[in-house]
């Protein structure tokens, strides 16, 4: 049995958050409790210092995060269907498949995260 992983390229994340609620829904996740969170880092200047301006002067990024509870929507791959999440990614940033193929995939491009589950 290969070992599965997500990878998301988080430079073309928007931070809409469809991944988010996709997931809440369809696993009917209660009031407080998430299979993955969007995490918002800036914007925060990385030379304090510089009277620059650019955007590529500040460090803002969205990263997704899957939780504990993120088990790579076992029932649905099971059936040959990508995770509800990366079905749902609006900017198509996220992928799915086995560790080795994602590795290969992040090996491609810089600014991506690949995420396997505890269980
Ligand atoms: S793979 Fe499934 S369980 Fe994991 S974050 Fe995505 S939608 Fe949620
Ligand atoms: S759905 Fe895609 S673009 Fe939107 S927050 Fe999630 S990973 Fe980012």
């Amino acid at each position: 049995m290969p070992q599965y992983a997500l990878l998301i390229d988080y430079e073309y994340c928007s931070g809409c958050q469809s991944c988010e609620v996709a997931c809440k829904e369809e696993h009917d996740f209660p009031v407080g409790v998430w299979g993955i969170r969007v995490w918002e880092d800036g914007p925060w200047k990385k030379d304090p210092e510089s009277a620059d301006d650019q955007g590529s002067d500040f460090n803002w990024n969205n990263v997704p995060v899957p939780t504990d509870l993120c088990d790579l929507c076992a029932e649905r791959i099971g059936q040959g269907r990508d995770p509800f999440c990366v079905h749902h990614c609006l900017a198509e940033c996220m992928k799915f498949g086995t560790v080795e193929e994602m590795a290969q995939e992040m090996a491609k491009k810089p600014k991506q995260v690949m995420f396997v589950p505890c269980n």
